[in-house]
Formats: C-alpha cells, structure tokens, sequence
C-alpha cells in the first residue's frame, strides 16, 4: 500500500499558527472598531511622514539580499526616499523586506521579528523566493516556505530572481503609495536633454 506523504506547508505548524494569530486579531486592528476621535488631516500627516521615513530591519536571507544591499548605496541611494535607516532592532523598524528564501528553520524567527515590530508596520516579499519558494519550490524540497504570506501579512510583492535594485525602489515606492494614498516624493528632476 502506497505510504501518503503529508501535505508539506499548508498543514505545517508555523503556518497554521500565523492563521491563528491572524484570526484572533494580533496582526490588525479590528476593522469594526472605530477610533474614539476622528481626525482625518491629523492622519493623512502622519500617513504621509510615515511614507517618508520607512525604516526598514537590517535582515536578508539569501542572495536578494545582496540587491537589498545594493539598493542602500550611491548608486541607487534610497536615502532619496526617506527609507535609508536600515535598524537593527525590530522594535525600532516599521518595514520588514524578506529578502530571500524563507525556509521552514527559519519561520519562526520570521514571525517574531515581525511581531516584536513597532506598529503600524509592513512588509515586502522581494524575489521569488520569498513571494513563492522560487526556484527551490519543487515537489521534493520540503523545507522551503512557498511564499512569506504564509507565515506573515505582505503589502507588496517585487517579483525576479533577483529582483534588480529598481524593482526593489518601485516596491518601496508602491508601499509608500499604498501608505499615503497618493505617490511621493514628487517626480525627480529631469535635466533637458542636451540634443534638443
Ligand atoms: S529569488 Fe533568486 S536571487 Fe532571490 S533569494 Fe531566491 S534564488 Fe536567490
């Protein structure tokens, strides 16, 4: 008789706990609740400085954390965007990228970086890896995690093996986008082009 495999993450324990969390209300506020003051230019303010000062966690996983890196010099300086103070805390972050292969070990530490995150908070799934297990997702690896959304709440998805830096800055520009309701800071300066 033909042995049956169990199922490898939609039955795994970190998984099923990070649904539970979910559902009694640890990740997000109840959305019934109502605040007891209303004060909606107080917080499209402080929307729009949050957009501009992310501050993400010094972690990276695997080799997409190379182009996180990449995207911190001067090359790509995302210091333009207010989201350069890479901490190294998670208490002192509020932007988490998952920058790599989430495998099973590692779950857990995933979940309670996340959790010990100052809220309000969110997160990025950069590469493939991180949105779906990537290259390493095949039937018989049983210990990567096909997708972070498993373990955690995810605001944007930067597709590519890797992603480039600039996937990673439009990622961060969808996120501050998605925080402050519209798309800051204003366009760059483009020089007139000397040909013209
Ligand atoms: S998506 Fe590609 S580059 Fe990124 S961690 Fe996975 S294998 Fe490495």
């Amino acid at each position: 008789m033909e042995e049956k495999r169990p199922s490898r993450l939609r039955t795994h324990s970190y998984a099923e706990l990070a649904k539970q969390r979910e559902r009694a209300g640890i990740y997000h506020a109840d959305p019934t609740e109502q605040p007891l003051m209303q004060l909606e230019l107080v917080d499209k303010f402080f929307n729009l400085c949050r957009a501009n000062s992310l501050w993400p966690l010094t972690f990276g996983l695997a080799c997409c954390a190379i182009e996180m890196m990449a995207l911190g010099m001067a090359r790509f300086d995302m210091a333009r965007y207010g989201a350069e103070v890479f901490r190294p805390s998670p208490r002192q972050c509020d932007l988490l990228i998952v920058a790599g292969t989430v495998n099973r070990k590692m779950a857990p530490a995933v979940i309670t970086l996340y959790e010990q995150m100052a809220a309000p908070k969110w997160v990025i799934a950069m590469g493939n890896c991180a949105i779906s297990g990537g290259p390493f997702a095949g039937e018989e690896n049983y210990v990567v995690v096909e997708g972070v959304d498993k373990l955690i709440p995810v605001d944007v998805y930067v597709p590519g093996c890797p992603p480039r830096p600039e996937g990673l800055l439009e990622g961060i520009l969808k996120l501050q986008e998605k925080i402050a309701g519209s798309r800051y800071p204003f366009p760059q300066y483009n020089p007139p082009r000397k040909d013209k």
